[in-house]
């Protein structure tokens, strides 16, 4: 046996091999899991592939696994799906593929073990165990999937032209995999993918989410989004972070390159949040450089309101994405706008007033947003992050003072809509918001504090000088 073999040495394998000697059948577990057993990685679907009807195997699988077991066949697909103590064994018969030029989807026919791993996608997930009894644990790894796991190599089985070609996901996959294990793609792999880029029009764009969703969740996201640029995908896929790429020269000064710096301050996040939502902000936070980009005489280059102008173009980009136009998107919107702020007031005097009207303005995202603007300092003059860093402490610690007499995070106005009516025998109108806004502002303003006896008192002030009075 081989020494992967050990791993699999438990109930759920014997008893697929034994049912699977019982019917005759050759069967194998195959793809990711054979992968991740060598990774020390734990996954939860098993892929098994027999020669001949998976179907069989699968339904007797779950006879055998009795009552708690589960079974979903889907026979327009040739497969079946035992679930059993949380765990999901697939079952598919080996196949043959051919592909025709214009769809992903192959003429599939029945085939060999070899025909079934030599139309996957990488060598390192081209292997085989076996789980019949007398050979169990034995290693199929025609590919050399175990040599290009200890070289962290991603490579194709066969040619990659061909490969790419029949199915352009993969060139996504490649990248995905690249990122996920920190992997190198193989030379002439990645010159295919760089040949085949175009191709990848025929792939829907939930599929090439998936991926860029697996991208952002790996511990250096950038590494995908980097080849993603330099095979040429990039501007494919997502036009608008490619066009951050390059540097523009006016009278000898240069801007920096706002593609690497945005990949720098996502891996910065990414080192301290798993948040996915802070790990895209991160990515859309200087979107809007490239449209807003000007040079002046006097200053050099600017990118004015590129917060702002950034913040408007993320429902578009989300909807071309096909990302949930959710309250996701609206914490993305309003982080892109707010980057800015903590620095911006860092570089002034840090009043009070300022720190309120910015946690009244990030409420709970606060923290979020302090992580961002912290990460976004990328600057290579060690005396300059060095200041910022230190009037950055000083916000923090506003923030915290300021929250803690104020509480302006999750603000509710102090006196409603419906009292100031009520008191002054006013119907909804303009009046009643000139009058609310006041008093929030007053709070913001630190004029008066954030309590209700002081609210009050501040709204009749504010409703004499505009010659209301309280009609009791
Ligand atoms: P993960 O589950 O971590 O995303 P995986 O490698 O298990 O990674 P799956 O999508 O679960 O990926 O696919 C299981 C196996 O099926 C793969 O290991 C690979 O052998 C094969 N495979 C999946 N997608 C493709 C594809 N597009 N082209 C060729 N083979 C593929
Ligand atoms: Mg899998």
């Amino acid at each position: 046996m081989h020494q992967i073999g050990k791993k699999i040495d438990s109930e759920i394998f014997h008893v697929v091999g034994n049912v699977a000697d019982t019917l005759g059948r050759e069967c194998y577990i195959v793809g990711g899991y054979v992968r991740d057993l060598f990774l020390n990685r734990h996954s939860k679907d098993i892929d098994f592939v027999t020669v001949g009807s998976g179907i069989e195997v699968a339904t007797s699988v779950a006879q055998q696994f009795g009552r708690k077991a589960y079974l979903n066949v889907f026979k327009n697909f040739g497969t079946a799906q035992v679930k059993f103590r949380g765990i999901e064994l697939e079952f598919v018969g080996a196949r043959r593929e051919s592909y025709r030029r214009d769809s992903r989807k192959p003429i599939v026919e029945d085939g060999t073990l070899d025909d079934d791993l030599s139309r996957r996608d990488f060598t390192i997930n081209a292997m085989a165990l076996c789980v019949n009894q007398n050979r169990f644990g034995e290693l199929v790894d025609k590919y050399d999937g175990v040599g290009d796991l200890e070289r962290g190599l991603i490579r194709t089985p066969l040619d990659p032209d061909i490969t790419f070609s029949d199915d352009p996901l993969r060139m996504m996959r490649a990248i995905r995999f690249a990122t996920q294990l920190e992997f190198t793609i193989f030379d002439e792999t990645f010159d295919a993918i760089t040949r085949n880029a175009q191709r990848i029009e025929i792939i829907s764009k939930e599929r090439v989410m998936d991926e860029l969703m697996k991208i952002m969740a790996s511990r250096r996201p950038s590494i995908g989004w980097e080849l993603l640029s330099k095979c040429g995908l990039l501007k494919l896929i997502f036009p608008q972070l490619a066009a951050l790429k390059g540097v523009e020269t006016v009278n000898g000064r240069g801007h920096k390159d706002n593609f690497y710096h945005t990949l720098e301050v996502l891996d910065n996040v990414a080192a301290k949040s798993d948040n996915v939502w802070l790990r895209w902000t991160a990515l859309l936070h200087d979107i809007a450089k490239p449209v807003t980009k000007r040079w002046d005489e006097k200053i050099g280059w600017t990118f004015h309101n590129h917060n702002f102008i950034g913040a408007k173009m993320i429902p578009r980009i989300f909807r071309e994405m096909k990302f949930p136009l959710n309250e996701k998107m609206k914490y993305v919107q309003k982080l892109v706008e707010l980057h800015m702020r903590p620095i911006a007031l860092v570089e002034d005097e840090v009043t009070d007033s300022a720190v309120r009207r910015l946690l009244f303005d990030a409420g709970d995202d606060i923290d979020d947003l302090m992580l961002l603007c912290n990460a976004d300092i990328t600057s290579k003059n060690p005396e300059k992050v060095r200041r910022v860093l230190e009037n950055f402490a000083i916000v923090r610690r506003k923030l915290v003072e300021i929250e803690e007499k104020d509480r302006i995070r999750n603000f509710q106005p102090p006196v409603s809509g419906e009292e100031i009516m009520e008191i002054f025998g006013l119907s909804p109108s303009r009046e009643v918001g000139l009058i609310k806004d006041s008093i929030k502002d007053a709070i913001l303003e630190g004029i008066i504090p954030n309590e209700r006896d002081a609210a009050l008192e501040y709204m009749h002030k504010t409703a004499h000088s505009m010659g209301l009075s309280p009609i009791k």
